[in-house]
């Protein structure tokens, strides 16, 4: 593992960090050499490891204080500021190392009320171990490579064999009062050790420097690497697969529908997850391997990984292209294993230690898929990716293992003390979610001003958004904007269309909201308008609103689960204009084809409604057809753009929010929404 210490780079980061108010240079090296660490993948993941510095800072009659600055909850240590390494008096934390026991919870407290600022973050659960240490600087990671070589039955031996006594071993204690007891005695026996390696849980490395923790962190990873280099065999022989296997396109929203939990049966509402898929050589060689049940579901590579991605993932039959329908009965049948086995660990711990605890959710939060990849699951795109990530951890280091060796984790218990510790569930965050959390919302024309309007209002609720627009940097940019994907595609190609949602389906695992909204204003007075005009008109404003909605519904009817078609019809679909003709006529169409899904898909649970704007400043009513049209009624552009009822100008996120009204109406299909300020001349009889 390459050393990344940069002489410059640290002193950057002192005239960045090393003055202020409770900062000094010590911080700003301890925020230098944690990014370093956390920039690894193979060292640290997603709010695992963490780092501590102990130092003097002053209190309020500036008495200079012993402190340890350590790590924070809801801080990575790749993004770390110091407001992210809570500061804590030192004195009364090593005092608590005298008690004979410690609850979580009274060490929580204790923590929490020796901050020298109150209102920071939690200290992290491993805050007693840096405490305990006697060191400046104390790194602490959760290595592939180190987990490889002690995530295995004889993992002590061999680890004693390639750290010497450049590192001490400490038995597998779960993160607290005990474990921090015990390594601190382990260290008291091992006095001149450059680090610790927790078995079956990760290495700590320390020094009287940052540069010397760090570096000490990176020799002993590198040992640990060398190990792993030599007398490897090879793993995983593959089991038989289909000769074609069906897309990620197609499978994703099947496990998508299984896997959402039914929250109300007689309201119809569930509780879906995003998914996010990952393959490669790596992920295909562990997924394939003839023996995946085996190592696959031995348990998690580092213990906090259990609150995230449960001890084991959940492994579905390879699926055969053309074979969705026995893909699915097998995928069925694989959760339900899943959950009895999931039902069974549970009964089976509960209660151990006289605490009765609620069950958490029994859906997986890993699926393997022979013969295509993996899958994260999560409540949003953001936690999919974390376990998708962890996922993907996991198969670097249970390859590595059974390369030299055989994968073996912590015991089934010790699994269960982690996925239900209170402490660690404080990771996951509680609270309400938001009214579109967990769905999958695709917007065309998305970059327009009503469809970016739209992508905001949606991602405001808390939805996934797939921004799809002719222009793909344009839909790029209003992706990066909502925290989306951006998606090239002309509504009026079926190919590209059909592509589109592919790569919705791919990248969020399914589909819950089309809001089909791209369209463009033809003119032309009707019986002289030339019918290429028309038919041109009738491309964009009816036939690629049928091209997005039946491509839609593909993925809503593999997902099973109900859904949601929202158009964006036109005044004009109703009250026809002078010379709007080509434009109304493929409106109308558009807004009986709404109905017409109504019709046919209600029983699936798939609603279809429509929204009626006018007068929107927009690409379909530009600025100079605003200057035209309010010349032309001897009006100011003000008057004419707040012509209705309420004498105010309607805009496109006031249409965003109808869209959004709709779609939150879990009883309302087949309707219209109009949005136009009120014009009783043109409203619907
Ligand atoms: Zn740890």
């Amino acid at each position: 593992m390459e050393n990344r210490w940069s002489d410059a780079e640290a002193e950057r980061f002192v005239a960045r960090y090393g003055s202020g108010a409770n900062r000094n240079e010590d911080i700003a090296l301890r925020v230098y050499s944690s990014r370093l660490i956390g920039a690894d993948p193979r060292l640290v993941l997603h709010g695992g490891g963490n780092t501590s510095v102990k130092t003097r800072l002053p209190d309020l009659f500036g008495e200079a204080v012993d402190v340890l600055c350590v790590k924070g909850s809801g801080w990575d240590l790749d993004s770390i500021e110091p407001p992210g390494l809570p500061a804590v008096r030192l004195e009364p934390l090593r005092r608590l190392r005298g008690l004979e026991a410690l609850s979580d919870e009274e060490m929580v407290n204790a923590q929490r009320c020796n901050l020298l600022d109150s209102s920071a973050p939690n200290p992290s659960v491993e805050t007693l171990l840096h405490a305990f240490l006697p060191h400046a600087f104390i790194d602490h990671t959760h290595s592939d490579a180190v987990l490889a070589l002690t995530d295995q039955p004889n993992g002590a031996e061999i680890c004693a064999e390639v750290f010497g006594d450049r590192a001490a071993l400490v038995p597998y204690i779960m993160p607290g009062f005990a474990l921090a007891k015990k390594a601190a005695e382990v260290l008291e026996d091992n006095p001149d050790v450059e680090g610790l390696i927790l078995l079956k849980h990760g290495i700590f490395s320390f020094g009287a420097t940052a540069r010397d923790s760090y570096d000490r962190m990176i020799s002993l990873v590198s040992l640990a690497e060398t190990r792993l280099a030599e007398g490897r065999r090879a793993v995983f022989a593959p089991a038989a697969l289909p000769d074609r296997m069906a897309s990620v396109a197609d499978v994703a929203p099947v496990l998508r529908g299984l896997t959402s939990a039914v929250v109300d049966p007689a309201e119809g509402i569930d509780r879906p997850f995003v998914l996010d898929f990952r393959s490669g050589d790596a992920v295909r060689t562990y997924v394939d391997g003839a023996e995946v049940a085996r190592y696959g579901r031995a348990g998690v590579v580092t213990p906090d990984h259990a609150i995230r991605i449960k001890p084991w993932p959940m492994i579905v039959p390879a699926p055969a292209a053309g074979g969705l329908a026995a893909f699915r009965d097998g995928a069925a049948a694989a959760l339900a294993e899943f959950q009895a086995d999931y039902a069974a660990y549970f009964a089976r711990h509960n209660g151990r230690d006289g605490v009765e605890k609620t069950a958490l959710d029994p859906m997986p939060r890993v699926i393997l898929v022979p013969g295509l990849g993996l899958f994260g699951l999560g409540k949003s795109a953001k936690d999919a990716r974390i376990a998708a990530d962890l996922a993907e951890t996991t198969v670097r280091t249970v390859t590595d293992a059974e390369a030299i060796g055989r994968f073996e984790s912590i015991a089934e218990g010790e699994l269960f003390d982690i996925e239900y510790w209170s402490l660690e569930q404080a990771k996951l965050g509680k609270g309400a979610e938001k009214p579109l959390a967990r769905r999958i919302v695709a917007v065309t024309g998305g970059a327009g001003a009503i469809g970016a309007a739209t992508a905001r209002a949606f991602a405001a609720e808390g939805a996934e958004i797939a921004v799809l627009d002719r222009d793909g940097e344009a839909a790029a940019s209003v992706a990066a904007e909502v925290g989306g994907v951006g998606i090239a595609c002309d509504v009026t190609d079926p190919a590209a269309v059909q592509a589109a949602f592919d790569a919705v389906a791919a990248r969020f695992g399914g589909l819950d909201i089309l809001v089909s909204n791209a369209g463009a204003a033809w003119q032309g007075t009707i019986g002289e308008v030339d019918d290429a005009v028309l038919r041109a008109s009738f491309e964009l404003n009816f036939f690629a609103h049928q091209t997005v909605a039946k491509a839609a519904l593909a993925i809503l009817r593999a997902q099973g689960k109900g859904g949601c078609l929202l158009f964006n019809a036109s005044k004009q679909a109703v009250n026809p204009g002078p010379d709007f003709g080509p434009y109304g006529l493929p409106k109308a169409a558009a807004l009986f084809l709404m109905r017409q899904y109504a019709v046919d898909h209600g029983g699936e649970g798939i609603r279809a409604n429509a929204v009626n704007a006018d007068r929107i400043r927009s690409g379909l009513l530009t600025d100079e057809m605003v200057a035209d049209r309010a010349r032309a009624r001897g009006v100011s552009e003000d008057a004419y753009l707040s012509g209705n009822l309420l004498g105010r100008e309607v805009t496109a996120a006031d249409v965003a929010q109808a869209f959004l009204a709709l779609a939150l109406a879990r009883k309302t299909t087949g309707a219209v929404l109009t949005v136009d300020g009120g014009n009783i001349a043109a409203a619907p009889r």
